[in-house]
C-alpha cells in the first residue's frame, strides 16, 4: 500500500510549529510496512487543501491528512477533503452527541461553534475522539482512503495507534512487518563509507540509508517482510556485510559516547580529560550518555593563554591529559587542544592524546573551529581513539 501524509496549518508554513505529526505518522506507516512516498505541507486553505488531497490521491491508495478540525472558521479540513472527494458535509447527530457529552464531562457548556465540528463529508466514516473534541473520520472513495485526524499531537496518536492502525490491519489486509535497525560508525570519509557500501544503497529490500554528524555515521537497515523472523534474517546478513566492509570503524549499535561509556564500565576502568578550550566538547558529549558520570574521574577545562603552534598543540593535549591522569588516579585520560590560529584556510589543527597504562596515543585533526559544530568533530575525534584502545584495536 502507497500512502501520502498531508499536514494541514498555516502555523506549519509560518515556521511557528515545528510538524513533528508528519514524523510520527512516517515512523509508523514504515513500522506497519505502509510505504510512504511524500509529505506535504498546506496552509488553512479548502481550496489548497482540496487540491493537495486529489493530487495526492493520484499517486497514493491512502492519505493521511492532520489538522484543521477546531471549532474555528479558520479550520476549513473538512471543507477541503469534501471538495476533494466532490462530496456535501453531512451533519451527524451522533458526532454532536459525544461532543456535547465531552463538554459536560469537562463541566463546561458547548459552544454554538462546535457544531461544526459534527459535520463530516458525506459517506465518511466517524472515528470518536474520546482525547479531544474534534473528531476524526476516514473516507473510502472509489480513488482512495482519505483518513483525516486532529492536529493535537497526543490525540493523533491515539487515534491512529487506536482506530487508523486497526483499520489498516484488519480491513486492508496490511500485515507486512518492517524492521529497522541502526548501526553506527565513524573514522571514515562520508564519500568512502558510501563507496564501501554502495551496493547495499542501491538495493530495494532491505534498504540502507546512511545520515552523517560531525563525522558520526548512522546507518539504518530496513528490512520488509511477511513475518518478523524473515525481517531479523534479512537485517542480520546486511548487517553482517556492514560489519565485515567496516571492520573496526563500525562502533556498535549505540551511538559513539554511549559505547564509550558501555565499555569503561564493563572493563571497570576510569577515565580523567583535559580539555583545552571552554567548550569541553569531549565533556559535553560524554555529559549526555545516562551514567556517563560515574566512569568520569575529573576534568580540567583549560584554555589555551600562550600562543600555540600545531606542535606545542600537541605537548599540551598530551601534558594536559598526564596530568589529569595522574591528578584523579585513573589509569586512562583524554586531551585535547586545538592551535591558537587557523591555517590560512580556517582549518584549525586539533590534537588530541589518550593516556593508557600502556603508552599514549596521539592524533591530529584539521576542523572548522569557527562553527560551534567544529568542537564536535573535536569529541567524536577523541571519543573514537577511546573506543579503539577499548575495543582492543592496534588503532
Ligand atoms: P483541535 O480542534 O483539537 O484544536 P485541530 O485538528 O483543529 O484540533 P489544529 O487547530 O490544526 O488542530 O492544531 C491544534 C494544535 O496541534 C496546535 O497547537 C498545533 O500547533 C498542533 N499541531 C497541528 N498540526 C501539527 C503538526 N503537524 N505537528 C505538530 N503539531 C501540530
Amino acid at each position: 500500500m502507497d500512502a501520502e501524509i498531508i499536514a494541514i496549518g498555516s502555523e506549519l508554513l509560518l515556521g511557528a510549529t515545528i510538524d513533528t505529526n508528519s514524523a510520527y505518522l512516517a515512523r509508523e506507516l514504515a513500522a506497519a510496512g505502509v510505504n510512504l512516498y511524500r509529505k506535504t505541507v498546506v496552509g488553512d486553505n479548502a481550496e489548497r487543501i482540496a487540491q493537495c488531497v486529489r493530487e495526492a490521491l493520484e499517486r497514493a491508495d491512502l492519505v493521511i491528512c492532520s489538522g484543521g478540525l477546531g471549532p474555528t472558521p479558520d479550520d476549513v479540513t473538512r471543507e477541503g477533503v469534501a471538495l476533494a472527494l466532490g462530496r456535501p458535509l453531512e451533519f451527524r447527530q451522533e458526532l454532536l452527541d459525544q461532543i456535547q457529552a465531552r463538554f459536560s464531562a469537562m463541566g463546561r457548556t458547548m459552544s454554538e461553534s462546535n457544531r461544526r465540528q459534527a459535520y463530516v463529508p458525506a459517506g465518511a466514516r466517524a472515528i470518536p475522539n474520546p482525547r479531544g473534541t474534534a473528531p476524526a473520520f476516514l473516507v473510502e472513495d472509489p480513488r482512495g482512503t482519505v483518513v483525516v485526524l486532529p492536529g493535537v499531537p497526543y490525540e493523533l496518536r491515539y487515534l491512529f495507534e487506536n482506530a487508523v492502525l486497526p483499520y489498516l490491519r484488519e480491513e486492508r489486509g496490511v500485515t507486512d512487518v518492517i524492521l529497522v535497525k541502526t548501526l553506527h560508525a565513524t573514522g571514515l570519509g562520508e564519500s568512502v563509507i558510501g563507496e564501501l557500501l554502495a551496493d547495499l544503497m542501491q538495493q530495494a529490500n532491505p534498504t540502507l540509508g546512511i545520515s552523517a554528524k560531525q563525522a558520526r555515521y548512522e546507518l539504518r537497515i530496513g528490512a520488509r517482510a511477511a513475518s518478523r523472523a524473515e525481517a531479523e534474517a534479512l537485517v542480520a546478513r546486511a548487517e553482517a556485510t556492514i560489519r565485515e566492509r567496516l571492520g573496526p570503524n563500525l562502533t556498535g549499535d549505540a551511538p559513539l559516547a554511549e559505547t564509550v561509556v558501555r565499555l569503561l564500565r564493563e572493563r571497570n576502568l576510569t577515565l580523567s580529560l583535559f580539555e583545552g578550550a571552554a567548550a569541553a566538547p569531549i565533556y559535553r558529549a560524554l555529559a549526555r550518555v545516562p551514567g556517563a558520570l560515574d566512569c568520569l574521574r575529573g576534568l580540567i577545562v583549560h584554555p589555551l593563554d600562550q600562543p600555540a603552534d600545531e606542535r606545542a598543540a600537541s605537548a599540551l593535549a598530551l601534558a594536559g591529559a598526564r596530568d589529569a591522569a595522574a591528578r584523579w588516579g585513573s589509569p586512562l585520560a583524554l586531551g585535547a587542544q586545538a592551535a591558537a590560529t587557523p591555517d590560512p584556510s580556517g582549518l584549525t589543527p586539533v590534537c588530541v592524546a589518550l593516556v593508557t597504562p600502556e603508552g599514549d596515543r596521539e592524533v591530529t585533526r584539521r576542523y572548522d573551529l569557527r562553527q560551534p559544530e567544529g568542537w564536535e568533530f573535536v569529541a567524536t575525534l577523541a571519543l573514537d581513539l577511546a573506543r579503539r584502545y577499548l575495543m582492543g584495536d592496534a588503532a
